[in-house]
């Protein structure tokens, strides 16, 4: 059988993988370069993604606490555990009866993970892990281990994986329209947040809508003494502080888009990424302090009205041949890519 995989970030390289490990003749085809959009804009973490527990997300976050692990046996090289710290501080946010409830659940979805349990701080601990941080109010911190990665080294890694296979990789190469890949048995549509273009190409009326969620990313040129999940000021929303190959990465934000083309960050984006970090961290950052911004656009199937809301979870979609992946994340991509395999191989 010979299939054809189209769209080379983390979603359509596991898929490729996959088959190619089950022996099948696979071509992977990429607009651009492999892990050139997405999936090299992200976090940075392999994470069970604590914040879904509030809507209820307990299957995906079970099963992406186990894949972190899975990340780190494969390619130990490219990631690594990380201790994030979840300051807690008196009447602000969220209550710590309802923080402590998430941190328990999470440390149970983790079990047979091997990951530390989670631990709790005193304001003197927290301050001497994170030396910056407000200590107006300051109760304490959850400490807790999630894992980080080099988002574009590990993608390009699994690519490589797939070529060692024996798989083909032809970049700088767009399907326009899946009729032109006819000569292939099957076809993945694994482009993102273009999944719905490609899948237009086709009749029928889509099974699926995706939410074009964008999200951004400033870099400081500091050193980040300690990983950081803090609320955004006034919101009930999260964000990162993140120790990064020796800066400090700040993200992130969510922006509705009417479409999955990527215009980098705002302004305001930046602004507000700095409002918040500022909020909680001395010395504060002023905008010519930023030395890189990014962005990437989520390809989120649509399901809330509130993206912080939406699902992470995945759906395929058969037409014909096709099989169309929507959705996902990068912690559980390599769980999605098998089930492409199996599910196009049906
Ligand atoms: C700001 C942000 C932070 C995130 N942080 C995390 C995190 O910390 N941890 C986590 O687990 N997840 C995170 N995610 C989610 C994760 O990054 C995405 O779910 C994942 O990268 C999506 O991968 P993908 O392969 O579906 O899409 P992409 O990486 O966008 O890949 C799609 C590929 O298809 C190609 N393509 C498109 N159309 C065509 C065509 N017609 N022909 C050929 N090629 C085509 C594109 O060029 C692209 O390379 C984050 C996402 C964002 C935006």
């Amino acid at each position: 059988m010979e299939v054809a995989v189209v769209g080379a970030g983390i979603v359509g390289a596991c898929t490729a993988w996959a088959l190619a490990r089950q022996g099948v003749e696979v071509t992977l085809y990429e607009r651009k370069q492999p892990m050139g959009e997405t999936s090299r804009a992200s976090s940075k973490l392999l994470h069970g993604g604590l914040r879904y527990l509030e809507t209820g997300q307990f299957r995906l976050v079970g099963k992406a606490l186990h894949a972190r692990t899975d990340w780190l046996e494969l390619a130990p090289h490219l990631c690594h555990r990380l201790e994030m710290l979840l300051p807690m501080y008196r009447d602000k946010g969220r209550s710590q009866l309802t923080i402590s409830a998430g941190i328990r659940i999470y440390d149970v979805l983790a079990m047979g993970s091997g990951f530390p349990r989670a631990r709790v701080l005193k304001p003197s601990e927290v301050l001497a892990l994170q030396p910056g941080l407000s200590a107006d109010g300051l109760v304490g911190a959850w400490a807790f281990f999630d894992a980080q990665m080099d988002d574009y080294a590990l993608g390009n890694w699994v690519v490589e994986q797939f070529r060692q296979l024996g798989g083909e990789l032809v970049t700088d190469f767009e399907v326009r329209d899946l009729a032109v890949l006819d000569g292939f048995d099957r076809i993945v549509n694994a482009t993102g947040p273009w999944a719905m273009q490609l899948r237009e190409t086709m009749p029928g009326k889509p099974s699926y809508t995706l939410d074009w969620v964008r999200g951004s990313h400033i870099v400081l040129d500091r050193v980040c003494p300690a990983a950081m999940l803090l609320e955004v000021p006034g919101s009930s929303r999260i964000f990162f502080v993140l120790p990064y190959k020796g800066r400090t990465l700040i993200g992130t934000t969510e922006v509705r888009q009417s479409g999955p083309n990527n215009p980098g960050p705002s302004e305001d984006e930046i602004r507000y990424l700095l409002d918040a970090h500022n909020h909680y961290l001395a010395p504060a950052a002023m905008r010519c302090d930023v030395v890189e911004a990014f962005a990437g656009v989520r390809p989120l199937l649509r399901s809330a009205d509130n993206p912080s809301e939406a699902t992470r979870e995945w759906a395929f979609e058969r037409t014909g041949n096709v099989l169309h992946i929507y959705g996902g994340k990068w912690t559980t991509a390599k769980l999605q890519g098998d089930e492409a395999a199996n599910r196009i191989l049906q």
